[in-house]
């Protein structure tokens, strides 16, 4: 498939623009054909009408159409074959091995979505029917469903050149759940999006769903960004990368003259705390699988354990000695883009320029012309940590830092005055687990997963999976953008009271014509009633 560098607009495709930019391989510095069009404000507002008037016939889809949609753009997108691996390759500096496992998880998403709109009970349909002689009222009938948003927002991310953008798990839930997407393509891969854009296309075609059910727009500035989420018909907007990127997004939308919701999931440093039994135990092995996943994918993971906590003692010097022994072994590794470096690098001399802080290992060599960085471990004390706050921003790459604690206590106020994360890890025995009991409580509070005796970095794709955390992780904890629960994000209840049965939407009439899960009068059932 020849890549044309165009919006895609529905069925159509557009050019308007004459600005256009170019990818480039990270791993050589060149440019890689072809230009592709920035999208005008015209484009833009094109691709918004389009996609709102794709709502009401996506709204009103079974969950069987969408689910067939969701198992085509699967089949779609293997179609594409290694045409796709090896475009992304060239975009990303990402190894082939690792693109293809991040493919069967693209598409494993999307079948995942599709098992689940099929199914239809993420609706939530509660009935409470009427009870006419209910004393001193009667009571009315009233049933309640979910009911998808609008058209929806997405930007792809950087890291996850096909998990986490155009066909990842904010557009395939949106889909799921019947609403419109309009992709902003990450400016770092363009090619690899428009060949996924097209695939989403064809499988529209295939299915019979509206075409303009899908836009893809592109842009290499923060223009199409901001013209998508202030757009007026923009119901919500999903989107994963920076801290700044999220949070300019998110006031655009509280700019508006009505605010929608912004689902953005950012910066998370996922605070590891290793606890005494533990490192007494097995010091060298938890070293080993700290360094794996400070270097997995050279560090460009929102789930990077960023800041390891531990207690003084024999246990902790001995785990330090291993991390430095290992960390010279690593390898160095090309990062996603040279911004994406330069950021990194610029992070590092912070670090290294704040008294108390030093540098407790380093990987090998990086050749700077091949875009590569060496892990970096830093070591620190629990009062230089506490004292500099931006030690507890997120260095993105293969970089973390070991606070070591002088008590108990002082790990616990470290826990206090963590900001929101994603994840929280614990290394502890069973007695661990019960002297620390009172940490745990704390890191609840901070987070939105808590891993025990591993890492966060690999995130488990499946029903109980909660991808999220207070702010600054994302700008609403309530919410997950991986796992099935992230359709939730895309719809909202509506209420009916006393609506005769054929004017109720199919999941709430009396006959369970879709068998699924519904809540009637309080009981959990798929009956009739
Ligand atoms: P980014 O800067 O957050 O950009 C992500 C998307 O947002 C791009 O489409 C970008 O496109 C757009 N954007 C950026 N700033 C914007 C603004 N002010 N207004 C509107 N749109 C904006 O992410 P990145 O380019 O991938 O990497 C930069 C940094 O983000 C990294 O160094 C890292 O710190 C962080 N990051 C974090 C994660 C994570 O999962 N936590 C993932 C990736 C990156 P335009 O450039 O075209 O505006």
């Amino acid at each position: 498939m020849e890549l044309h560098g165009k919006q895609l607009l529905g069925a159509d495709t557009s050019t308007e623009g004459s600005q256009t930019f170019t990818a480039t391989n990270p791993a050589s510095g060149e440019s890689l054909q072809p230009e592709f069009h920035e999208a005008t404000d015209a484009e833009i507002d094109r691709a918004m009408h389009l996609s709102y008037g794709a709502f009401t016939p996506m709204a009103r889809t079974t969950g069987a159409q969408r689910s067939a949609l969701l198992e085509a753009v699967a089949d779609s997108i293997m179609a594409l074959g290694d045409v796709l691996l090896q475009r992304a390759n060239a975009e990303t500096g990402l190894p082939l091995a690792r693109l293809t496992g991040e493919r069967g998880r693209t598409v494993n998403q999307a079948k995942m979505f599709a098992r689940l709109a099929k199914d239809g009970s993420w609706v939530d349909a509660r009935i409470d029917r009427a009870q006419p002689d209910r004393q001193p009222l009667p009571k009315p009938d009233v049933r309640r469903m979910l009911y998808p948003l609008g058209p929806v927002a997405v930007f792809g991310a950087s890291n996850f050149p096909l998990a986490f953008s155009v066909a990842g798990g904010d557009t395939v839930s949106a889909l799921a759940a019947g609403c419109p997407v309009v992709v902003k393509a990450h400016p770092a891969h363009p090619g690899t999006s428009e060949l996924v854009g097209r695939a989403i296309g064809e499988a529209l075609q295939q299915t019979g769903l509206p075409r303009d059910a899908f836009c893809l727009v592109q842009g290499a500035g923060n223009a199409v960004g901001l013209g998508l989420v202030r757009h007026p018909l923009t119901r919500a907007v999903a989107f994963t990368g920076s801290l700044t990127a999220g949070r300019a997004l998110f006031d655009a939308s509280a700019g508006r003259e009505v605010p929608i919701p912004v689902h953005a999931e950012m910066g998370s440093i996922n605070p590891v705390f290793l606890l005494p039994g533990a490192l007494a135990e097995r010091a060298d092995k938890i070293a080993e699988a700290y360094l794996e996943s400070v270097t997995l994918g050279v560090g460009q993971f929102c789930t990077n354990p960023g800041v390891v906590v531990g207690l003084a003692g024999d246990g902790l010097d001995h785990f330090q000695e291993a991390v430095a022994k290992q960390a010279a072994q690593a390898a160095p590794g090309t990062m996603l883009h040279a911004g994406i470096r330069r950021g990194f690098e610029s992070g590092v001399e912070r670090f290294t320029s704040i008294s108390g802080v030093k540098v407790l290992a380093t990987g090998g060599t990086a050749d700077s012309a091949k875009n590569e960085v060496g892990a970096v471990i830093f070591a620190t004390d629990d009062l230089t940590f506490v004292a500099h706050p931006e030690l507890s921003e997120e260095l993105f790459g293969p970089a973390s830092l070991i606070v070591r604690c002088t008590s108990p206590e002082k790990m616990a106020q470290i826990a206090t005055r963590l900001s929101g994360h994603l994840t929280a890890t614990l290394h502890g025995t069973a007695r661990d687990l019960r002297d620390y009991r009172g940490l745990i409580e704390v890191l609840q509070r901070k987070v939105g997963r808590i891993v025990l005796g591993g890492f966060p970095t690999g995130v488990e794709v499946c029903e109980s999976m909660h991808h999220g955390g207070p702010y600054p992780a994302t700008t609403d904890s309530r919410f997950t953008s991986v796992g099935t629960a992230a359709i939730l994000r895309f719809a909202r209840p509506v209420c009916y009271q006393n609506f005769p049965d054929d004017a109720l939407p199919e999941p709430l009439r009396d006959k369970n014509t879709y068998g699924i899960w519904r809540r009637v009068d309080g009981q959990l059932t798929r009956d009739d009633c």
